[in-house]
């Protein structure tokens, strides 16, 4: 058991350590993780860092009493995000810390919500794609509410006929993904909007991992469903900044199309020595880092910085798939809307390729239902296509039939 230090450490040993801890690590730079880490370029990379350092010390807990420029900054970006996401008049949103906080806050709305226009006694439950995040579960474990994830169609979108048919009294919340993380597709937003307008059932859109890349393929030509505010029956989207906004962790946005049902978001007490405390985020304080990163980055890039992204993102996507598709015995699962791919192989089991792709230094993203690997490609993986699709073949050919590695896909 490590004690704790009785004396302090200089830097230059730390830094040392530092720099030890990390030759361990995957070697995200060279492109060889398909998820945590999402990158643009070295400038959009420098961008995010240099703003987030100008605001190191900033608490965007403080932004409405102390750090003005905190609370300007962080209202241009729900701004900028209502633009983006066809927000109508009267919508507003917040930032947050990642993904599962805006979920977390979308649900928490949504109860609300639910308990003060619905009397409706007993406990109240959510409808969910069997594709959408776990965030939602947890968001159910925390409040007490039931999740009924619904399977999906055969072609990995929702199921709408089968979510229809899961709404009851007690139903607070119907939920659809643009795109899921598991298979990368955008679910039938306009359907699910429907269900919400027939059942009364507040309906949010998690783009959490594609809401800032979506609307730019959508740009640029490619056949995508909406899944914005343009469809009248969404009530709330989340979508993280971190991933494919590209600007430094941890940042999110959630949004809400009424303002006055995102009231319920907050947490509003008295009850403490020091008077009232009203808070819209899960967390108190915030890296004032995370507001001034996503600021900088949303104004460097502009809509043709994401859009010329988008393309060489799509561009790479393409080149992704020919060459695993190329590669005997292996086939997509899916054709991807965005970045995100799925393949597996007839012949051989493809977690024991992902222990050959694992064995040659890449980070396997595995997915189990269908079974097979899971890529979320950035621009950090361009360098690298040759080298991983040469390995991809190596590894599929020295498969074993069956899988051996008891392995389960965990994160
Ligand atoms: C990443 C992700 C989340 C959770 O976001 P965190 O930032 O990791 O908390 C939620 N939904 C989807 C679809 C995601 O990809």
């Amino acid at each position: 058991m490590l004690e704790f230090p009785k004396t302090g450490t200089g830097w230059k040993d730390i830094r040392e350590e530092m720099d030890r801890l990390i030759e361990d690590d995957i070697d995200w730079r060279a492109g060889r993780s398909p998820l945590y880490i999402f990158h643009a370029n070295d400038d959009v990379a420098a961008v995010g860092k240099a703003a987030f350092e100008k605001f190191f010390h900033e608490n965007a807990l403080g932004a409405k009493r102390a750090f003005h420029s905190l609370r300007k900054m962080e209202a241009d970006v729900v701004e900028m995000g209502l633009d983006l996401f066809s927000g109508p008049a009267g919508a507003s949103g917040f930032m947050t810390s990642g993904g599962s906080e805006s979920i977390f806050l979308a649900v928490k709305t949504a109860r609300d919500h639910f308990r003060a226009c619905k009397s409706v006694a007993g406990a109240q439950n959510m409808v969910v794609p069997e594709s959408a995040h776990p965030a939602f579960d947890k968001a159910g474990d925390v409040m007490d509410i039931a999740v009924r994830r619904i399977p999906l169609r055969a072609d990995f979108r929702a199921d709408t006929d089968d979510m229809a048919a899961a709404v009851d009294a007690e139903t607070m919340l119907l939920v659809g993904s643009a795109p899921c993380f598991p298979h990368g597709l955008i679910d039938p937003i306009s359907e699910l909007a429907a269900i919400s307008e027939r059942t009364g059932t507040w309906l949010h859109v998690d783009a959490c991992v594609g809401g800032y890349l979506a609307p730019f393929v959508k740009l640029l030509g490619h056949d995508l469903p909406d899944f914005d505010f343009a469809i009248d029956g969404v009530d709330s989207i989340s979508a993280d900044l971190h991933k494919f906004g590209f600007c430094p962790k941890p940042a999110s946005t959630v949004f809400f199309r009424d303002a006055e049902a995102m009231e319920r978001s907050k947490f509003d007490s008295s009850g403490w020595a020091n008077g009232r405390f009203v808070t819209s985020t899960l967390v108190g304080t915030r890296p004032g880092g995370s507001v001034a990163g996503a600021w900088a980055v949303l104004r460097y890039l502009g809509r043709e910085g994401y859009l010329s992204l988008a393309a060489e993102m799509m561009n790479l996507t393409k080149q992704y798939v020919e060459g695993i598709e190329a590669i005997d015995g292996v086939k997509m699962l899916t054709s991807p809307d965005l970045t995100i791919l799925n393949f597996t192989t007839e012949k051989k089991d493809i977690f024991s390729v992902a222990d050959g792709l694992a064995a040659r230094g890449w980070l396997p993203g595995l997915i189990r239902k269908p079974k097979g690997i899971h890529m979320m490609l950035s621009m950090l993986h361009s360098d690298a296509i040759s080298d991983y699709l040469r390995d991809l073949k190596h590894a599929v050919e020295t498969a074993t039939a069956t899988d051996t590695s008891g392995r389960s896909a965990s994160y």
